[in-house]
Formats: structure tokens, C-alpha cells, sequence
């Protein structure tokens, strides 16, 4: 899709009085038919949210690479699908940090929500450390290797977010000149792994301290297909500024 795809990843924030937040985006997107938007909440949200949505899609923010069994607190792809979640965030920094994630795990995940019928955003981004040793674009690009998926078909329903980490939650965000050449790096892996033609379906999205102030240039920068935003999508007013200036 030519479509801009703004998404609010909710991280572990909301409880049901967000619903509320959640109607409010869904009305408004009716009205900003140029952006696709979406909301990943808390697992304990995705079906409340779903049932209010009539317009915006709803995801998870991660899930268990297997299709069940003994997993204790543990949710599938195939639950999450069940509870109304159409994608999920996988390989997000909080994960790979917080849960010691690696990239063959998040590629395990990523082929089994496949299976269970959902779209992926794969999250990639490098540490303050690495960008300031200059390899930045060597490290983004080798967790993208190792885990984006091998399945046939998956660019169809493959989206990567870059978020550099040093740009989560801090306010500060990459430059646009940064940004791009992530960016058109990624797109030359996504074009040798898939081909030019499925690579050009894989939406590559910025994620990182976006707000409805810096969202419109962000968002004009070349090969930045949309925006994946934390804090800025915890209220309708912040994120519906975000979408507003994608349409
Ligand atoms: P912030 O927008 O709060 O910086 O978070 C970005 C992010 O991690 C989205 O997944």
C-alpha cells in the first residue's frame, strides 16, 4: 500500500478506561482515509479494542513462537488472531532487551504468526554505542538478516520499523538525513531477499520520539512508509495529530 501506516504501540499502558481513547481514534481515522492506522494495546485490551474498532486495525505487541502447550503466561499467534489482533510488533528493543529476544527467535515468532494468518511489523534499531562506532547500519541490517521470514509470500504481509533505541522515549529523534539512508539500506536487503517487486509491498516505518510536531517531516523523508509511536499514541489528541499530518 501507497497508504502512510501510522501505528500506536501502547506498550504495557491502558487499562479499559483507554477504550475511550481508542473510540476517538477509530471515529477520527474515518474522517483520514489517506493514512491506514492502527493500534497494537496490552494483551488484556486487544478484544475490547477490537470490538470498538470500525475503522483502524489492532494488533499485539508480541506473542509465543509455538502454536500452544505448556507455556505458562505465554499467548500465540493463533490466540491473539482469535481475540481480533490482524498483526503483531515483533522483535520490538524493549523485548530483545527486557526478555533477552535474539533474532532467530523473533524470525521463530514471526513465521508462526504468519501461519496464523496475521501481519508482521519486525522492529530493528541500534544502540547509542553502536551508531557512534559507525556501524550502525551493519548491525540494523544483520538482525534484519537473521530474522526476516523465509516463508513465500511474506512480504505481502511484512512491515520493519526502524527505531534507533537511543530515539525510544528520550525525545530525541534521528536526523532525516539518517533516517533515509537506514532506510534505503533496509529497502536493498528487503529487494535482495524478496525481489524488487514483493520488497516494494514492505511498508518501512520510523519509530522513535515521533510527535505531531516533527511527524510531517519525518513522514515526507524518503522511504519512510509511516511511523510506529510510543508515547504520542497513549492520547487520541497526540496520535490523531500524528495521522493528521500523514494524510
Ligand atoms: P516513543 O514514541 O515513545 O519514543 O516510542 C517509540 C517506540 O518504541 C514505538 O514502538
Amino acid at each position: 500500500s501507497d497508504r502512510p501506516y501510522i501505528v500506536g504501540n501502547w506498550k504495557m499502558h491502558g487499562t479499559r478506561a483507554m477504550l475511550s481513547e481508542a473510540r476517538a481514534i477509530d471515529r477520527a481515522a474515518q474522517r483520514y482515509m489517506k493514512a491506514e492506522v492502527a493500534v497494537a494495546p496490552p494483551y488484556t485490551l486487544i478484544h475490547a479494542v477490537h470490538r470498538e474498532a470500525e475503522q483502524i486495525g489492532v494488533g499485539a505487541q508480541d506473542c509465543h513462537p509455538g502454536a500452544d502447550g505448556p507455556h505458562t503466561g505465554d499467548i500465540s499467534a493463533a490466540m491473539l488472531a482469535d481475540a481480533g489482533a490482524k498483526f503483531v510488533i515483533l522483535g520490538h528493543s524493549e523485548r530483545r532487551g527486557d526478555h533477552r529476544e535474539t533474532n532467530k527467535l523473533i524470525n521463530e515468532k514471526i513465521e508462526s504468526a504468519l501461519e496464523a494468518g496475521l501481519r508482521i511489523i519486525l522492529c530493528c534499531g541500534e544502540s547509542l554505542e553502536t551508531r557512534d562506532a559507525g556501524e550502525a547500519e551493519a548491525f540494523v541490517l544483520k538482525q534484519l538478516k537473521a530474522s526476516l521470514p523465509k516463508i513465500d509470500d511474506a512480504a505481502e504481509r511484512l512491515t520493519v520499523a526502524y527505531e534507533p533505541i537511543w530515539a525510544i522515549g528520550t525525545g530525541r529523534t534521528a536526523t532525516t538525513k539518517d533516517i533515509a539512508a537506514m532506510h534505503k539500506a533496509i529497502r536493498g536487503l528487503l529487494d535482495e531477499t524478496y525481489g524488487e517487486e514483493a520488497s516494494a509491498q514492505v511498508r518501512i516505518l520510523y519509530g522513535g520520539s515521533v510527535n505531531p510536531e516533527n511527524a510531517r517531516e519525518i513522514l515526507s523523508t524518503e522511504e519512510v512508509g509511516g511511523a510506529l509511536v510510543g508515547g504520542a499514541s497513549l492520547s487520541a489528541e497526540s496520535f490523531l495529530g500524528i495521522v493528521v499530518a500523514a494524510s
